[in-house]
């Protein structure tokens, strides 16, 4: 195998790699789980909101509300509350 057929092999594995990863990635978004919201510990600091692409928390009187009909249980929330207020939720 020559230079060029190396470096055209290579780039074809690296893209082929790249796409798995994608794939499990898009494959980690969506889960069964889902979270809910303890009143008492949400500030209203509002940092969940902007990590939720599905738009399925709100604010109400000052506290966060996950709406469970939206939710998609990526967990993203979870890693932006300091104060641990967004919790899995046993159904
Ligand atoms: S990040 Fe946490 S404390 Fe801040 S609004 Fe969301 S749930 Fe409440
Ligand atoms: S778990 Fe994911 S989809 Fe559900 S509220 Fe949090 S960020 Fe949004």
């Amino acid at each position: 195998m020559n230079r060029k057929e190396f470096l055209k092999k290579s780039a074809g594995m690296i893209l082929l790699g790249g796409l798995c990863l994608t794939g499990i990635a898009a494959e980690q978004v969506r889960s069964d789980k889902k979270y809910k919201v303890i009143p008492q510990r949400c500030n209203g600091c509002g940092h969940c909101y902007r990590s939720c692409r599905d738009q399925a928390l709100t604010a109400s009187n000052n506290k966060a509300v996950i709406d469970t009909n939206k939710c998609k249980g990526c967990g993203e929330c979870t890693r932006y509350c300091r104060s641990m207020a967004i919790v899995e939720s046993k159904r």
